[in-house]
């Protein structure tokens, strides 16, 4: 089925986080890297709530502290610092980083601040260990145009990221590498804007082009991230965080458009149905001996650890929780993602999808009976501790409320599938004041004149040039854009003479060809990519060895293409060694050539292509066998 986005008033922001190429952290001395060892300090934090300086206190965030939840930080000495574990106060803005991000403004035609403020963004989930994230405002009001149509740019920030969750321990604990914490990342936010899903890629696509043409930025999986703002007429305003391929943004709007469509759709029926909100009651029964000799593996572990069983009714919401809202997201999966987050459970069981898992029609019967639901009535139910298990209810209720007004605001984080999964409330008002702890930095005009007057190209001037100075295609062209090597593209282009067609074809296409048959091309340093091309260039290489020649590289790393050259006998034949070939090839073929005439050409060419692949331009053998051909008439 095709939606109707204009009709349906789908509206979409955009958020793009881009790492920086910074040689430093954001406010230390730390090298922006990933360790991937285990780590050298770990060290436990109580999450706390943060107060700011109106007073108040984030609702999520003080939920988590009553719980008790600790978070273990894991750290190494090259990457972190006194200040990532919050021992000791942000050192100075790292101006490299600034710099990048004006830049970035600038081409965005956004308007620089007078002077950068670092303000402190309140952070629930223990990503930071202060309970902030540290934030700036670089530039505002600047503007990029997609396909005829101008996307106004909010701002563009500079920030710190947060420290990676690498786990979870048994007794409320997380487990957050701190090695990214600090890493600067430049944050771009368009207007709500955006009407259409392909839309949405291709303005991301547009930005992330402009943030690369610094030159400055990280590459690879995880270092760019976007979130997406996502409304619909009679919907509600959903943040999904952390979309990390630009491919799945499409993916990503379609299905949280068919969720909010779903769930206005069931929010009518319930209402329909009569279902109030005032019946939604927070009444929780024990039904823990119900299920004394039950089948059910989980409730069984539960039970092994004297845990109980509370349920809760959801009046007249029967056949609702198992209403698809996106591929395998049913409301109950809502309900459940609502109770492992406030009650720190598994997962809930709920009537809609029993009997299963062990637990028998007579249980379910029993069940109903006791919670003395209706024929109508969904009945949900939990193992855990007592506090656990109720919380959970209580969640699965306030989400039962929330069905009958329509959509939840909420914040929602994107799965690699495109579906996407609660995260936390949409934080409220007042997340940001400022820090205290680092003095505002002032933007001249001669700084920013200093900047203008050295931008880089923008990404369709750049694209233009490749076209025109180097006769690519625009596909090709738009491929070596877009790729890691535009760089190196125009450095080999220039310094050999091989045509720049054969470079880009080689450098975007062939590598990661490469790259999906499981070749390890990372292994292949640019400087070994020059000489392999040197190679060509003065024919001791032909253009269809290369592939084998970059394969034994990756396997036999910081060895030169030369040796590759030699070790793989791709040498180039001389003139007279393919001469002796082609003689050869016509003597054993006298009869051959004598039957079909000029006929035999094709034959003969393929005899010695077979012989000499890699090791003879064919246009040579070509040459060599029609005139051989030639003489042998005579
Ligand atoms: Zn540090």
């Amino acid at each position: 089925m095709q939606t109707d986005y204009e009709k349906i008033g789908l509206k979409v922001g955009l958020e793009i986080h881009q790492q920086l190429a910074t040689s430093a952290k954001l406010f230390c001395k730390c090298k922006p890297e990933l360790f991937k060892e285990e780590p050298e300090i770990t060290f436990l934090r109580r999450l706390r709530p943060t107060q700011s300086e109106l007073g108040q206190i984030d609702p999520a965030a003080y939920f988590e502290f009553q719980k008790g939840v600790k978070i273990r930080y894991e750290a190494d000495t090259q990457t972190s610092c006194l200040v990532e574990m919050d021992e000791e106060p942000p050192h100075p803005l790292n101006m490299e980083a600034v710099e990048i991000s004006l830049t970035a403004a600038l081409m965005m035609n956004a308007k620089p601040v007078d002077e950068i403020h670092v303000m402190r963004k309140t952070v629930i989930d223990g990503s930071n260990t202060t309970g902030f994230q540290r934030t700036c405002v670089i530039a505002l009001n600047g503007q990029v145009k997609v396909k005829e149509k101008t996307i106004p740019i909010q701002h563009i920030s500079l920030e710190e990221d947060a420290a990676r969750k690498t786990g979870e321990e048994e007794g409320n604990i997380i487990r957050y590498r701190i090695d990214r914490l600090g890493v600067p990342l430049i944050e771009v936010a368009t207007a709500p804007v955006i009407n259409s899903p392909k839309e949405a890629e291709e303005v991301a696509l547009t930005i992330g082009r402009i943030l690369r043409a610094t030159g400055k930025v990280m590459r690879g999986l995880g270092t760019i991230r976007q979130d997406l703002n996502i409304s619909i007429q009679g919907g509600a305003l959903t943040e999904i965080k952390g979309v990390q391929e630009l491919e799945i943004i499409p993916l990503v709007i379609e299905y949280e458009v068919q969720r909010q469509l779903n769930l206005i759709k069931i929010s009518q029926e319930l209402q329909k149905t009569g279902a109030k909100e005032e019946d939604l009651k927070e009444e929780f029964f024990d039904v823990t001996p119900i299920f004394k000799t039950t089948k059910c593996k989980v409730l069984q572990k539960a039970l092994e650890k004297n845990q109980k069983i509370l349920a809760a009714k959801l009046p007249k919401f029967k056949g609702f929780l198992k209403r698809e809202l996106m591929p395998n997201i049913r409301l109950g999966t809502e309900m459940a993602d609502r109770a492992k987050f406030w009650g720190r459970v598994g997962g809930i069981f709920h009537t809609d999808e029993l009997p299963a898992y062990g637990i028998t029609e007579e249980e379910i019967e029993a069940l109903r009976k006791m919670v003395n639901a209706k024929e109508e009535d969904a009945v949900v139910f939990v193992a855990d501790t007592p506090e656990n298990a109720k919380d959970a209810l209580k969640a699965v209720l306030e989400r039962a409320k929330e069905t009958l007004k329509g959509v939840p605001e909420e914040t929602r984080a994107a799965n690699p599938d495109g579906t996407t999964h609660y995260m936390r409330p949409r934080p409220g008002a007042a997340r940001m004041y400022p820090e205290t702890d680092t003095p505002p930095i002032q933007i001249t005009e001669d700084y920013v004149r200093q900047i203008l007057a050295s931008l880089p190209e923008l990404p369709e001037q750049k694209l233009q040039r490749l076209i025109r100075n180097y006769g690519l295609n625009q596909k090709l062209a738009t491929q070596v854009m877009d790729s890691e090597y535009t760089e190196l593209f125009e450095t080999i282009a220039k310094e050999n003479k091989v045509s720049p067609t054969t470079i880009a074809v080689f450098l975007t296409e062939t590598m990661k060809a490469l790259k999906r048959e499981g070749v390890q091309i990372e292994k292949i340093s640019e400087s070994q990519i020059k000489e392999i091309f040197k190679c060509i260039s003065s024919g001791e290489l032909t253009k269809e060895a290369l592939q084998d020649v970059v394969i034994w590289l990756s396997k036999h790393e910081g060895q030169s293409p030369r040796k590759a050259i030699e070790n793989l006998g791709l040498k180039t034949l001389s003139r007279e060694e393919l001469e002796g070939i082609i003689n050869n090839a016509i003597s054993c073929n006298k009869d051959l050539i004598e039957k079909s005439g000029e006929k035999a050409f094709g034959s003969i060419m393929g005899m010695v292509m077979r012989e000499v692949r890699g090791r003879a331009k064919a246009e040579l053998v070509s040459e060599l066998i029609k005139k051989k051909l030639e003489q042998t008439k005579t």
